[in-house]
């Protein structure tokens, strides 16, 4: 499965968030993994659509797609300096697909900040800047080896060129998912050394409810990260929310200001950042969301069902959910003409709901 690594500079909330991650307990039945790995917590990609399949369809239950989280570990200032980050660090975030640094933006007297005072901007910095240092360090390492190997003909030189390229960028102390492709250096090529400042980022700053409400200082943040995207919660509040039930939480909520979990807004933002969507399928047992990388084909979103149903793929009948929910049923979606026969070839889109045909 896709996921996104945690990080942060101590005290900022991570656990707690990732507490309120793994406590999600409404999921656990439907995703054993999420019990079983004692890092990774999992939250639902909120999607009305399900519900309204399930009611044509009369499903028994309801299944969303998801997105998963890894709890790596704090990162203070000088890390990269003498020992390093830590080779289990290292090791887990090179794992993650994407990075998601929460931010301490709540100001409580009573929680120490390591460096004294609450500053966002000076967090994301001393984050990004350990980041840059690792990579550097990375590449120190194998530049050494990619030019022997270059002239030993085992290496192509354009993989040398692009590391050679990789270092400028981040000396400048910049990363390169946002340097390197205005430096003309295919960081495609450097793929094997995992670089961290090649992954994509979400920001979830950690506030409290006046931080929440003050839309001006929100507007600063996210244009401070932006293009990367941006979650606004309260660490501690989305921990109470996933104990309660629906009714008490919604009401919770409410009191907020909010009218959506952070969670289902974090959700959300990682699967954009992870370069997803979804289609879906329903019947009698389940209306499901599957998740599929952007611009899949029809056998490749049929393999995520089973790796057979890819093999052995024929042909998907696909219908918008626009389409279906108009037409009132599959049967009268299909007499009005909507549902479409696609072939290897098709890229799949948003919403499609769809039965795969396949050989086993
Ligand atoms: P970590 O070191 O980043 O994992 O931070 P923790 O999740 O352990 O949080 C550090 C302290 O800050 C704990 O005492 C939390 O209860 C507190 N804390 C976390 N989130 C919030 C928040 O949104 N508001 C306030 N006031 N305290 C918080």
């Amino acid at each position: 499965a896709l996921t996104l690594g945690i990080v942060g500079l101590p005290n900022v909330g991570k656990s707690t968030l990732f507490n309120a991650l793994t406590q999600n307990d409404a999921l656990a039945a439907n995703y054993p993994f999420a019990t079983i790995e004692p890092n990774v917590g999992v939250v639902a990609l909120p999607d009305p659509r399900l519900d309204v399949l399930a009611g044509i369809s009369s499903s028994e239950k309801v299944v969303p797609a998801t997105v998963s989280f890894v709890d790596i570990a704090g990162i203070v200032k000088g890390a990269s300096e003498g020992e390093g980050l830590g080779n289990k660090f290292l090791a887990n975030i090179r794992e993650a697909d994407a990075i998601c640094q929460v931010v301490r933006v709540f100001a409580d007297p009573d929680v120490v900040h390591v460096d004294g005072r609450v500053d966002p901007a000076s967090d994301i910095e001393t984050v990004a800047t350990e980041l840059v240092l690792a990579d550097l360090q990375t590449l120190e390492r194998a530049v050494p080896r990619l030019e022997k190997e270059v002239k030993g003909r085992k290496t192509d030189p354009a993989v040398l060129a692009a590391a050679q390229g990789a270092v400028a960028v981040l000396e400048r102390g910049t990363a390169l998912s946002s340097g390197a492709q205005d430096a003309g250096v295919d960081v495609g090529l450097l793929r094997d050394l995992t670089l961290l400042t090649t992954k994509p980022f979400v920001y979830v700053f950690n506030t409290d409810e006046a931080g929440l409400a003050d839309t001006a200082r929100r507007a600063e943040l996210e244009e401070l990260v932006a293009p990367a995207s941006s979650v606004f919660l309260d660490a501690a509040v989305e921990a109470e929310l996933v104990e309660l039930d629906p009714e008490d939480a919604a009401e919770l909520l409410a009191s907020t200001g909010q009218s959506e979990s952070g969670l289902d807004q974090l959700a959300r933002a990682g699967f954009e950042t992870l370069g997803l969507q979804t289609y879906l399928t329903t019947g009698p047992k389940e209306s499901r969301a599957w998740t599929i990388r952007r611009g899949a084909t029809a056998p490749q979103a049929a393999g995520v069902i089973h790796t057979d149903f890819q093999r052995g793929f024929i042909k998907a009948e696909v219908v918008s959910y626009a389409d279906l929910v108009d037409a009132g049923s599959h049967a009268e979606a299909k007499a009005r003409g909507r549902v479409r026969v696609e072939g290897k070839e098709y890229v799949m889109a948003d919403g499609d709901v769809v039965e795969f045909r396949f050989n086993v």
